[in-house]
């Protein structure tokens, strides 16, 4: 093995990332032609007919970048600026966090070029089954499990499943995660973004007694944030601020999250957006600037950046979204000693309950909240220690540390003829 031992620095702007590396010359030609390339790019176009009786034409992809680990694994987010760049991107990024947690899953996603608040629930109906019509050849249980991702949730992927079975004509829960129970959902798969996140910050702030000296910030109410805010609240932490696209709220004693939850969610759908509540408001940028103990980004990627990263305050910044700190943000945040708990290993409670019901559904099984959640303790925290370990040994960031596991894992396993 050639390979450096070097600081490899890699994250969701992997073009950037093999770039850089490239011209460090840390890795031999072979070795990084193994994870420069994605190994399967699908692009489809398909037209559906809407309800006003008009055609469009559906742009979608799905990348499977490295299959060196097992079937390809990563969710589909409905976007409209989703292109081959940014799924490929993210799908490098699965690659990592499948690799990282120790799961017998190779990286992909997918994405359909969407604004989904355009379309109706029959619309996106359609456009979901068409996904699955058209690349029904390169998916399924032993190719590639698709899921969740922005903008899509366990609807959308009941849609999915039952095009798939009626093309495959027979039952075959294991296509895809993120499914609701009565499909062969797991239990826990809802909440278990949030859920592994934290308990990575039961792990940091273990010697703290008293949560409420916590404060924290959390940006994006959808599932990731929401499910954060209520968990830290019940446990006792002293959530400031949360926000969503509509504004942020601030409260320096600390927000009544419950009662937030009870007027914007109602059967788990957000039914109200977080300006419509009589309380004080700040913006999404003066959130990620407030002085607290904890940040949580858990909305888009790159939010916190070259522009604002001089201002950013929390000492920890834990990464709930998929790449929310941009590479020249976390030199600076770096440079001034920030503790980056890297989403590779912060948001991979997603993935690994996606696991668990992908071999419960292989199994015939179906586990209880309790099973799921210790399985999910166990398995975050393993991998967790196992970065913070390589780190100290090495005086490297948990990001460097966390990336140097993944892409070993994955390079010792290439199949080369
Ligand atoms: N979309 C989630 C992620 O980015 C989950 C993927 C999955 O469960 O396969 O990790």
């Amino acid at each position: 093995m050639v390979y450096s031992e070097n600081e490899l620095v890699f994250c969701v702007n992997c073009k950037k990332e093999i770039e850089n590396i490239k011209k460090q010359g840390v890795m031999t030609k072979e070795e990084l032609l193994l994870v420069k390339h994605p190994q399967k790019v699908f692009q489809v176009n398909y037209p559906i007919k809407k309800d006003d009786g008009t055609i469009e034409i559906i742009t979608a992809y799905r990348v499977q970048y490295n299959l060196n680990l097992g079937p390809g694994k990563g969710g589909i987010r409905f976007h409209q600026d989703v292109d081959l760049d940014e799924v490929s991107e993210l799908a490098f990024g699965m690659m990592l966090k499948t690799s990282v947690t120790d799961l017998p899953f190779g990286g992909a996603k997918g994405g359909v070029r969407i604004n989904p608040k355009n379309y109706s629930k029959s619309e996106l109906e359609k456009i979901s089954r068409g996904y699955v019509r058209e690349l029904f050849n390169a998916v399924g249980p032993t190719k590639d499990v698709p899921a969740p991702d922005v903008n899509t949730n366990p609807q959308i992927m009941s849609w999915m499943l039952d095009e798939y079975e009626k093309i495959a004509g027979e039952k075959s829960p294991a296509f895809i995660t993120g499914k609701p129970i009565s499909d062969g959902g797991s239990e826990g798969r809802d909440k278990s973004t949030a859920m592994g996140g934290f308990y990575i910050l039961g792990e940091e702030y273990a010697d703290v007694e008293d949560k409420s000296s916590i404060c924290v910030a959390i940006q994006g109410f959808g599932n990731a944030g929401s499910v954060m805010a209520e968990l830290l609240y019940n446990d006792g932490y002293k959530v400031v601020a949360i926000s969503d696209s509509s504004c942020a709220l601030y409260d320096k004693n600390g927000l009544n999250i419950p009662k937030i939850l009870e007027k914007t969610y109602k059967d788990g759908s957000k039914i109200a957006r977080l300006d419509s509540l009589d309380l004080e408001k700040i913006t999404n940028e003066e959130l990620l600037e407030l002085d607290v103990d904890l940040l949580v980004p858990a909305a888009l990627g790159g939010v916190i950046n070259s522009q604002n990263a001089d201002n950013i305050k929390a000492p920890i910044v834990l990464e709930l979204a998929n790449g929310p700190v941009l590479p020249d943000a976390e030199q600076i945040l770096e440079a001034k000693g920030t503790r980056i708990i890297p989403g590779l290993i912060a948001n991979s409670g997603g993935v690994i309950v996606s696991y668990f019901e992908w071999d419960q559904n292989l199994k015939g099984e179906h586990w209880t909240l309790e099973e799921v959640n210790t399985k999910l303790k166990d398995r975050i925290i393993g991998a967790f220690s196992k970065i913070k370990d390589l780190a100290q040994k090495e005086n490297l960031s948990l990001r460097k540390a966390a990336n140097k596991i993944a892409i070993k894992r994955v390079i010792d396993k290439a199949d080369i003829n």
